[in-house]
């Protein structure tokens, strides 16, 4: 019974990123961008962060991962449900602070804005802290070390490929307003990273 419940909470939380995500995306598919960085890798590397959505789904859809199941007790699989929740938190938090400067892959839109508000007063990339915390915490949550192991290996391949040239992107389109903005920040996590 209790696993039913958690499974039902992840797809409620997972539902709530999704519908934050959505309308932003439909927004962004109609505007034109001005600069693309290197898109063949970028869809690949899209292609592997799915990874980290798509095997939650086979945990909770089917049997098939139930070999790979921790059994860890209740209370550490609660705490990373609470985190889980802030992960998508975050995650909405900064897709409503982006707004129409998000994009999928690396691009700059036209009458693009330099976005310092909200979580990115904090730190440059709060969407991919909320990916990481994110991926830490959904194997907790569902007990799993195939969906944590996956997950996290997903989502470390995109950050870690992406993240220098997301920042020479906006250096190039934002000049000092950026670097500016760099000496105020951290990447992921305010004071430490
Ligand atoms: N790395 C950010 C945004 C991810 S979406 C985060 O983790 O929150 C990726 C797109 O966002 C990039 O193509 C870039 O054009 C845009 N972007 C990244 N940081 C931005 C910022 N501070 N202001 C405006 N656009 C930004």
């Amino acid at each position: 019974m209790s696993e039913l419940i958690i499974k039902i909470v992840y797809m409620v939380l997972y539902v709530i990123a999704a519908a934050g995500r959505a309308p932003i995306a439909q927004k962004v598919k109609k505007m034109k961008a001005i600069i693309s960085v290197k898109q063949k890798r970028e869809y690949v590397l899209l292609f592997f962060g799915s990874i980290m959505m798509v095997l939650p789904l086979f945990y909770v859809f089917s049997d098939l991962l139930d070999s790979y199941n921790m059994g860890l007790p209740m209370f550490v699989r609660i705490i990373g449900g609470i985190a889980f929740a802030f992960a998508v938190y975050l995650h909405n938090w900064s897709h409503n602070a982006l707004d129409v400067n998000w994009s999928p892959t690396l691009q700059i839109k036209k009458n693009q804005k330099l976005i310092t508000k909200g979580p990115y007063k904090y730190v440059r990339h709060p969407m991919y802290s909320a990916f990481f915390l994110w991926v830490l915490s959904q194997g907790v949550f569902l007990s799993n070390w195939l969906v944590g192991v996956g997950g996290i290996a997903s989502f470390a391949l995109l950050y870690f490929v992406r993240v220098g040239d997301e920042e020479k992107l906006m250096i190039k389109q934002f000049g000092k307003g950026y670097k500016d903005y760099m000496k105020k920040t951290n990447r992921l996590v305010p004071g430490l990273m």
